[in-house]
């Protein structure tokens, strides 16, 4: 990483980095289309239209953020403050009930729990008190999780979206490695190196391109997973940018279904796309924060009205908020978020009860 900036600025430097923009502040590469050279070069991942064999882009339009914009964001934006700290008692998440096939309990920020009649999964876990590459500084979370560690039930699967320190913890995936054992790790090209950084064996690691599907069985029965497009990107403090892929997971589980969407922008075929490939989903569990300013974020996040959106392309039948009100990463006030979705789902004629923001340590059985 380079040298931070001090105070407040450093503040701020190291809210982007939680977003993985921090190491942005690299020499910038402004449009990451597949080059001849590259796809030339041996490729280490299959050629796509996402994938030039080495890097991955959004296919259509692709738009990395330069140097020069993010400390345009930097400097000249005023975030609005969050609170130091949201009290929150955590829960004991119940068993599924006899007639209950799907439940969900957000935790904070992307990291829901969510208990299907054939197995457990946990999505982008973060336990950790922040969002950052380094222990001692960078977005601290403002609540408890919803959840804590202990009181997890027996994971099956482990959903990992993609590489952002705001998704992927690696204390966090150190801890389930152990706590968990039988739990099996489901993420995207090239994301399984982390996951073997935090202690866990080759065997328990599953990596997917998009679309490719992949079925666990478990005591309980099938999990099986498809892999699905996202506009985002990736980038840590170590590997290249854009190196591993990012995505969303389509769950079927005893005839149930859930969507985790993962962290993107919104995309006017990619959703509708989804839906004719894999159904409308029982559960979609769709990004509404991290969306100011739209200038520089529009291209990586959904804002609460684009967030609805996704839910009506989707055909979800139900969608629970994430990604937002547990590690201020933007400039939107924390409460900001739920607001926006309540007005945007007044505005679309949504009903309130088909996109809710439940609070950390609610659980949703659906
Ligand atoms: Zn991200
Ligand atoms: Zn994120």
């Amino acid at each position: 990483m380079p040298p931070l900036p001090r105070s407040s600025s450093r503040r701020r430097f190291l809210r982007s980095a939680a977003l993985g923009a921090g190491t942005a502040l690299l020499p910038a590469c402004a449009t990451p289309m597949p080059s001849a050279d590259a796809a030339r070069a041996r490729p280490r991942f299959p050629v796509s239209d996402h994938c030039d064999g080495r890097t991955f882009f959004n296919p259509r339009r692709h738009l990395d953020r330069s140097w020069f914009e993010v400390m345009k964001w930097k400097l000249t934006t005023r975030a609005t403050p969050w609170p130091e700290s949201v009290a929150v008692t955590p829960t004991v998440p119940a068993p599924l009930a006899p007639g209950e096939t799907l439940a969900a309990t957000w935790i904070g920020h992307a990291t829901y729990l969510v208990q299907t009649a054939a197995g457990t999964v946990l999505t982008d876990p973060v336990f950790s008190d922040r969002a950052s590459p380094v222990s001692f500084a960078g977005p601290r979370r403002v609540h408890a999780p919803g959840v804590a560690f202990a009181d997890l039930p027996p994971v099956d699967v482990v959903l990992l979206t993609h590489d952002h320190y705001d998704h992927c913890d690696l204390d966090t995936l150190r801890r389930l490695a152990t706590a968990h054992p039988k739990a099996v790790a489901v993420t995207l090209l090239n994301n399984a190196e982390l996951f073997r950084d935090a202690g866990w064996t080759a065997t328990r690691i599953v990596e997917l391109d998009w679309w490719e599907r992949h079925a666990l069985d478990r005591p309980a029965g099938r999990l099986d997973i498809t892999a699905t497009p996202a506009r985002h990107w990736s980038n840590r403090a170590t590997g290249p940018r854009n190196g591993r892929l990012w995505g969303g997971f389509f769950v079927r589980a005893a005839g149930r279904t859930v969507h985790v969407v993962g962290d993107t922008a919104y995309d006017d075929t990619m959703f509708r796309d989804i839906r004719t490939r894999c159904g409308a989903p029982d559960l979609a569990l769709v990004p509404i924060g991290a969306y100011e300013p739209r200038w520089f974020m529009a291209e990586q996040h959904c804002n609460p009205a684009e967030a609805v959106q996704i839910h009506r392309d989707l055909g979800a039948r139900l969608s629970l908020a994430q990604h937002w009100g547990t590690f201020p990463l933007t400039d939107e006030g924390r409460d900001e978020p739920p607001r926006a979705l309540a007005a945007a789902r007044t505005a679309a004629g949504v009903p309130d009860a088909t996109f809710r923001a439940p609070a950390p340590g609610e659980r949703c059985a659906t």
